[in-house]
């Protein structure tokens, strides 16, 4: 069976912007050591990696595509320039209040994810929000939270931080801490 890293890419991959809408080059700046540590976790264990994004608007008049996705393919590329491939790519358009199920913490886009093939109780989400340690409790995994301190959400969940206690394997803002989190479990 295999295991998944579900990665969230705004505040996780690259830092989040106060604007919460990364489209341009100009905006991106990757999180601080996330080649070396996650380039250790791809060479030095053995999880595919899935990104799972909310993109709220996107392709329409206030965030077209572009320059979104030429913007977003230098990043993946970026990434896997340092062999860190992502096996799928994840990215939901809709607004919390269009209600869908492909928009974290939804499942809708990781529905093949749930299967005898995929170790969803030995995978993790990865980002720093509140809803993607509610995305761990949907796939029955658990969560490692990069908290900003603007992680809470705005009234999107139900849960509460205490609820969700025991799905969060690690709450930190460095990557180191992932990685030490993963290299000793094994
Ligand atoms: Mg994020």
């Amino acid at each position: 069976m295999k295991k998944v890293l579900f990665i969230d890419r705004d505040g996780t991959m690259i830092l989040e912007t106060d604007d919460f809408k990364i489209e341009t080059m100009e905006k991106i700046v990757f999180y601080p050591e996330i080649f070396y540590w996650l380039g250790r976790i791809v060479r030095e264990f053995d999880y595919e990696l899935v990104l799972v994004t909310n993109q709220d608007g996107l392709g329409t008049n206030v965030f077209p595509n572009e320059p979104f996705y030429t913007t977003h393919k230098f990043i993946m590329n970026t990434f896997a320039g340092e062999k860190i491939i992502f096996a799928e790519e994840c990215i939901d358009c809709h607004y919390p209040h269009d209600n869908k199920d492909t928009r974290k913490p939804g499942t809708g886009m990781l529905t093949k994810y749930f299967s005898a093939d995929y170790d969803l109780k030995n995978s993790f989400v990865i980002g720093d929000r509140i809803t993607d340690v509610v995305l761990a409790k949907n796939l029955g995994s658990r969560a490692f939270w990069l908290n900003d301190g603007r992680g809470l959400g705005v009234g999107e969940i139900k849960e509460t931080r205490e609820s969700l206690a025991p799905q969060i394997a690690v709450e930190s803002r460095q990557w180191e801490d992932i990685y030490n989190y993963l290299k000793k479990i094994g």
